[in-house]
């Protein structure tokens, strides 16, 4: 487990954003730690028609801080 910083895909609204209430991504937000090996779509407007994946470490400037990170 790896500790998530804010700007970081794991803390943003839009990593995993079609299932965003899943155990696995509420479990980051709610203790900012997540396994390396996780990889999720990104749901940013910008990348989602790409069908981009990242890790919980991986970020952009299109951080936006999920709603109770
Ligand atoms: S790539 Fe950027 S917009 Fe997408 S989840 Fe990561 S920080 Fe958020």
């Amino acid at each position: 487990m790896q500790t998530i910083q804010t700007g970081q895909c794991g803390l943003c609204t839009h990593f995993g954003e079609s299932h965003h209430s899943d155990k696995a991504l509420v479990s980051i937000i709610t203790t900012k730690q997540a396994e390396l090996s996780l990889l999720d779509e990104c749901g940013h407007p910008k990348h989602s028609s790409l069908h981009l994946k990242v890790s919980p470490i991986s970020g952009c400037d299109g951080f936006t801080a999920a709603a109770s990170a």
